[in-house]
């Protein structure tokens, strides 16, 4: 049986009985783009419709465990329970302009095993299921209606590497960019990536107006290395010809993720090296802040006053800088960082194998 979210299916469920077609397009209006819940988006549809609905749909894959609210600025995160037992975490980012985002994950856990990262400190990899990707934004929603806000932009930045589970990713992508479900136009999707060159030219073709970020975090080949294991496979000058096919469609930059890290990315020749990777490249680049994860004593956050600095030889460059700040400091919002610890406790007991050896 296929999933509800496939796409086609729900076309062809469609199919040319106008008020079949009526009812579901209420029923997908309510559910997947107003936030009301499950049940209630079912008293919209005739009593047969709601029975196959009701059958083939398992409205919530995840279980919503707790919602922790910022204090500082407003950030929410939410903490989900999988059915194996794992968490994962989304954030809803509310902009001072109304705008609301959603940083979402991918994965139980990480395999690129970023020295920085607490998901990546977690030992673990589990592919989310596309249905356990799509819960995220469908959750979110119904928590937003109270306050009469719907996810507008939705970044794939949460736990885990989007293009180590590119299939579900792409089915993800498909829903949600679908005018028959969730709707939303493709520029308001970010996908970010530690590098994979294959999967990012497969997404780049299958949804080239998707925006796409790399998460880059230094232009040098060994300092790259030791902050990021996966990058022994991947070298700069293969990430660079990958930007360079990327087809990006029009007026749309490429998304460069750069970690301030003192003495490590920040110092000016750091800079010189990111320009001269970038050459010709259309590219926006954002300068991330560090927020300091356990079992990385050696790595310090760039000072101000050197981040400002690297951004203004950047901008010279003629490269668009955005200094980018931590929002949700008080919630620990940066991924992964709540729960590490129990993730590892129920792997174990799960005896779940070791990262793969991507
Ligand atoms: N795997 C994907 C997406 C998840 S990480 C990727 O690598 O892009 C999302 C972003 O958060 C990445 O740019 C990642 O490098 C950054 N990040 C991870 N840990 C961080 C930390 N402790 N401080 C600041 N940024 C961090």
């Amino acid at each position: 049986m296929p999933h509800w979210y496939d796409v086609t299916a729900w076309n062809e469920r469609l199919g040319n009985d106008s008020q079949t077609i009526h009812s579901l397009r209420r029923f997908r209006t309510r559910w997947l783009k107003q936030g009301w819940t499950f049940e209630a988006s079912m008293s919209e549809v005739s009593a047969p419709v709601a029975e196959i609905l009701k059958s083939e749909i398992t409205p919530h894959p995840l279980s919503l465990a707790e919602r922790l609210d910022s204090n500082l600025d407003g950030a929410t995160k939410l903490l989900f329970r999988t059915d194996e037992g794992l968490m994962i975490e989304s954030v809803i980012l509310r902009a001072g302009t109304g705008r609301t985002s959603l940083c979402i994950s991918s994965q139980v856990g990480c395999a690129a095993a970023c020295r920085f990262c607490a998901t990546g400190q977690m030992g673990i990899a589990r592919n989310l299921s596309a249905s356990q990707i799509l819960d995220q934004i469908v959750q979110a929603n119904q928590l937003l209606q109270d306050e009469d806000r719907r996810v507008r932009n939705i970044v794939f930045m949460g736990m885990g590497e989007p293009l180590h589970n590119a299939d579900n990713l792409h089915e993800a992508i498909a829903a949600l960019t679908s005018p028959l479900l969730f709707d939303y136009a493709p520029q308001r999707l970010l996908v970010s990536t530690v590098g994979i060159p294959d999967e990012m030219l497969r997404l780049d073709q299958k949804f080239p107006s998707v925006n796409l970020a790399l998460s880059l975090h230094s232009a040098d080949e060994i300092g790259r290395q030791d902050l990021i294991p996966l990058a022994k496979r991947v070298p700069l000058d293969r990430l660079r010809e990958t930007l360079l096919q990327l087809k990006l469609s029009d007026k749309r930059r490429i998304m460069i993720e750069y970690l301030m890290l003192e003495n490590r990315t920040d110092r000016p020749e750091d800079a010189e090296k990111l320009i001269a990777f970038l050459e010709n490249i259309e590219a926006h680049i954002n300068l991330i802040p560090y927020n300091s994860i356990d079992g990385a004593d050696d790595l310090r956050g760039s000072n101000q006053a050197v981040r400002d600095r690297f951004a203004i030889r950047l901008r010279a460059a003629g490269y668009p800088v955005t200094i980018r700040y931590s929002l949700g400091a008080d919630i620990a919002a940066a991924c992964g960082q709540l729960i590490q610890r129990e993730n590892r406790q129920i792997a174990k007991q799960l005896r779940t194998t070791p990262v793969a050896n991507r």
